[in-house]
Order: C-alpha cells, then structure tokens, then sequence
C-alpha cells in the first residue's frame, strides 16, 4: 500500500483541475500538504484563494491537514516564504508536485515575446523555483520526490504552443539534470505529461473525450512518481487510465569516414536515423564517449 504518513507535500496550482486532484490523492494517504495556487485564470489573470480555501476544505473534512499558501511561483521570495511556512509549520519537506501553470496560445508568427515570457516564466522558472527552494532541506532529509508537469504539446509538438510546448519540453531538461544532482540524497525527480479535461482543455476537447479525461485517472500515476519506491529520470504520460512512458533515444548513428560533408551527411542519412538499435542514454558523457570513441577505433588510435 503507497502512504504518505508523516510526509509533507506542496502541490503548486492546486486549487482546480489536476493540481486540486493530487493535493486530495496525496491527503487521502496522509501527506500534509500545502495548497498552493494564485488563484489565476488559465490565461494568468485575476487572483483568488477561493478555490485553494475549498480544497483545504475538502482535506480537513477527509480528516487531513493542509493549509492554503498563495505565492506566485515565479516570484522566489513568495516561494521562500512559502518554504519557510511549511518548515515552521511542518519540519520537512517530502514532496514537491510543479503543476501550475498558464496558457497564451498564439502561432508563433503573431506572440509576442512578453507572452512567450510570461508562459516560460510560470512553468519553467516557476518549477525551478520552487525546486530550488526544497533542495536544500531535501537534501538535508536525504529524501526528496520531486515531480515536473510536462505535456504533450511540449513532447511531440501543438500548433499554437510555441511557449508553452518549449517551456513543458524544458521540465525534461531540468529532470534529467536535478536526477543526476539529487541521487546521492535519494532525491527522485520524474515528469508527468498529463491529458485531462480540466478548464484548461474543455474548450479543445470533444463530450466524449471530456468524459473519461478525468484527472483523477491520473493522479495514481502522479501518486507512484512521488512514494518511497519511484523511479527517477521517468516521463511518465497519463490520461484517461492510460499511463505509459516516454523515452528520448538515440540511434546507433553512422560515423562518416573520409570527407565529412553535407553531402555526406545526406547520403548516409538512412543509416544515422536507422532505428535498429537505438539506445537511451544515461547522461551527456555517455554520448560524448560513445562518439569518440567510435571515431578513435576507426582511425585506430587506442
Ligand atoms: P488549470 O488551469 O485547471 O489549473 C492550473 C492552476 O495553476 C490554477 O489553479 C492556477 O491558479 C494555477 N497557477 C497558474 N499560474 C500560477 C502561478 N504563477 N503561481 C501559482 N499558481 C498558478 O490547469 P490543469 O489542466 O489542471 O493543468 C495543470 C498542469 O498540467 C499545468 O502545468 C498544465 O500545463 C499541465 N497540463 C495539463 C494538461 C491537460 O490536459 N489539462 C495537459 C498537459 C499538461
């Protein structure tokens, strides 16, 4: 049975949608958890703690404890006061669940660079904000679950979603990074693309679609991502009950011999993008030693 007994959890954007579900999926396996939300509109407008006091509400009523913090993620003072409460509050900090954010859908030929700002500001700063702030009690703890809210649009591509699909392929970055950084303190950082209906998608997505996108089908997959056996390093996408992993290879790739050429590059592309094989790889020397070393074993040098 995954429980969260004796741990403390700040889910961020929790007062609606998919961040309301994890806050309840969390308490209802006894976290404490720390009900962030600005309260905004999906386009970032407005403020309210209306929703964020309901799901508080709903926590005490199922017996739990939680309490409502309003910072605005991309403000590192209102985290770190928000970090600061929970300590004095709480002592510890378990788990760290980034999953507010916004939406300013335009092509790319019409955005403006204020809201391909305002986009990557929320979800990209607004997640490293607060995973800075719980670093160092979490390394402190030896013991931290971290999760990052990525998506499709950001994996595979949206029209219209030029800052946001870069700012959610972004959360993969800094996963793969804060995985190798927190291993050695049993921090686990893994990424949630998500497909639910929620305010953020009803007016994308067909009835039918609506129906079973439920974000409570999603939070199970949220609620293994952070317990004591998570993996680290893992995209995991969910929806509708459907949960499967998204993983970023590598071909075995073609080292070009003689004059290395556009021309060359081109006439030997079906060998470089040849899936046969392909790998994933561990981290970023892996790459750089496989490359060398395939070049240093052609030209003989030991
Ligand atoms: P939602 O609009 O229902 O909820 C987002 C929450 O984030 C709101 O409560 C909002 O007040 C809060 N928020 C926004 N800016 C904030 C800020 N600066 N500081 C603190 N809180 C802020 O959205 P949702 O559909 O539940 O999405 C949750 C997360 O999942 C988002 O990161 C979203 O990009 C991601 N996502 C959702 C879907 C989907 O299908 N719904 C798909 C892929 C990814």
């Amino acid at each position: 049975m995954i429980r969260f007994d004796d741990q403390v959890a700040i889910v961020t954007g929790a007062g609606v949608g998919l961040g309301r579900s994890h806050a309840l999926g969390l308490a209802a396996r006894g976290a404490k958890v720390v009900v962030n939300d600005l309260g905004v509109s999906t386009d970032g407008k407005g403020k309210s703690s209306d929703a964020a006091r309901g799901v508080v509400a709903e926590i005490e009523a199922m017996g739990g404890e939680a309490f409502v913090h309003g910072a605005d993620v991309t403000d590192q003072g209102q985290v770190n006061d928000m970090i600061g409460q929970t300590m004095k509050r709480w002592g510890r900090i378990d788990i760290l669940v980034n999953n507010a954010g916004i939406l300013l859908d335009k092509t790319f030929a019409k955005m403006s660079m204020g809201d391909f700002r305002k986009v990557v500001d929320v979800h990209l700063l607004g997640s490293a904000n607060c995973c800075h702030a719980v670093w160092p009690i979490m390394r402190e703890q030896k013991y931290g679950r971290i999760v990052l809210t990525s998506s499709a649009s950001g994996l595979y591509g949206n029209f219209g979603q030029s800052n946001y699909g870069a700012a959610k392929a972004a959360m993969a970055g800094l996963m793969n990074v804060l995985h190798h950084e927190g291993g050695r303190d049993d921090i686990r950082v893994n990424t949630l693309a998500p497909t639910a209906a929620t305010r953020m998608t009803e007016q994308l997505l067909p009835p039918e679609a609506l129906e079973v996108l439920q974000p409570e089908t999603i939070t199970p997959g949220l609620l293994y991502l952070v317990s004591q056996d998570a993996p680290s390093k893992t995209i995991l996408s969910a929806g509708a009950g459907v949960f499967a992993q998204t993983r970023i290879y590598e071909t075995q790739g073609q080292l070009i011999e003689g004059d290395i050429t556009p021309e060359a590059v081109a006439a030997q592309w079906s060998k470089i993008t040849d899936p046969t094989d392909q790998e994933e790889l561990q981290d970023a020397f892996s790459q750089t030693r496989k490359y060398a070393k395939r070049a240093a074993e052609a030209k003989g040098i030991k």
